[in-house]
């Protein structure tokens, strides 16, 4: 078996400059205004801005962006979630892994967390322990001068857990058995390609999900990649799915306090109870966090 990271990258089509798309955004736009006169060489960024600032967000969706992930399967079950999107994904049916000799396997968020890089060697039982050695004396992170053997233990785990998946698919394959019927035994870290195209608009709504603290951490790594790329290219756009984000949190939480501050959470004695306490810090949290959306 191999390790890889996770990656994520846009693929170029149809456009060559982020300009480009603004300019193509504000031809479809004015149509809306009967406004076409007033294009000038440097009108479609302020354009962009006024169409997102009152909403008018259908005028995204004539853009669609492509992006080529590699990713666990287990992750990749989460993005096709997204329905308003493209996919088209490496099939565990039609492509035989045995064909390249190694399974292939996501290294995982809590596993790079404690690597600098991974070993680019094959991993096989025979070599795990001096292979896992290395990774606590040569791979440790900038932030880690040494992998304790709770973690070492962790690291064998998903290694091992990996190797006997890979045992089983073999095993099946070289038995006669079809891909599609081998794959039973794969486990979730094993590794997929899938290409996504989504529509500007369904886009900042996929990062706005899959960047938030709640998504899960391999999801959030793949999203982080792709939004910090379209911040580059199209910081406009970006900054405001930024402000709507956070003023959907603000929301939440004017919403949220008005309803409990209608409960009263306490004891006979007019203490607060204890559920009450927990509420009171996670608004807390949520405010310090998201205040600057408050005002
Ligand atoms: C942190 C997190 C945890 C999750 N946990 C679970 C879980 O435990 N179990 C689980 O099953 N799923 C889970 N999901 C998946 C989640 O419920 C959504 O299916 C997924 O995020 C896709 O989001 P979406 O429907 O908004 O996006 P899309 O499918 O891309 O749709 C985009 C938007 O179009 C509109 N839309 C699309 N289809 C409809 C429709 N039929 N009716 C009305 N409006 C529609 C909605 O406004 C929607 O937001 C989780 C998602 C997140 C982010």
């Amino acid at each position: 078996m191999f390790l890889v990271r996770p990656t994520a990258t846009f693929e170029p089509v149809g456009f060559s400059s982020s300009k480009e798309v603004y300019q193509f955004i504000e031809k479809i736009g004015r149509t809306c205004y009967k406004s076409e006169s007033g294009i000038t060489d440097n009108s479609s960024t302020e354009f962009v801005k006024m169409i997102l600032m009152r909403g008018h967000l259908s005028v995204l969706e004539h853009v669609s962006l492509t992006a080529r992930i590699i990713l666990d399967r287990g992750i990749s079950h989460e993005l096709v979630r997204h329905r308003l999107a493209s996919y088209s994904q490496e099939s565990t049916r039609y492509c035989n892994y045995k064909k390249d000799g190694n399974l292939i396997f996501v290294a995982p968020h809590w596993l790079l967390s404690m690597l600098n890089s991974l070993p680019l060697e094959e991993i096989t039982f025979k070599n795990v322990d001096t292979i896992v050695s290395r990774m606590r004396t040569e791979y440790f992170t900038k932030n880690k001068t040494h992998i304790s053997n709770k973690e070492k233990e962790r690291i064998i785990d998903f290694l091992n857990i990996c190797m006997q998946s890979e045992l089983y698919y073999l095993k099946q394959v070289d038995a006669g058995h079809k891909p599609e019927d081998a794959r039973g035994g794969l486990v979730h870290h094993i590794k997929t390609e899938i290409v996504m195209t989504a529509n500007l608009r369904n886009w900042l709504h996929v990062f706005s999900l899959r960047t938030s603290k709640f998504a899960h951490p391999d999801m959030r790594e793949i999203m982080n990649m792709l939004y910090s790329n379209f911040m580059f290219n199209f910081p406009t756009v970006a900054q405001f799915s930024e402000m709507e984000r956070g003023k959907k949190l603000a929301d939440l939480i004017v919403n949220s306090k008005k309803q409990i501050s209608m409960c009263n959470f306490k004891d006979k004695y007019g203490n607060d109870l204890e559920d009450n306490r927990v509420i009171s810090d996670l608004f807390k949290t949520l405010s310090q966090e998201y205040g600057e959306y408050l005002s």
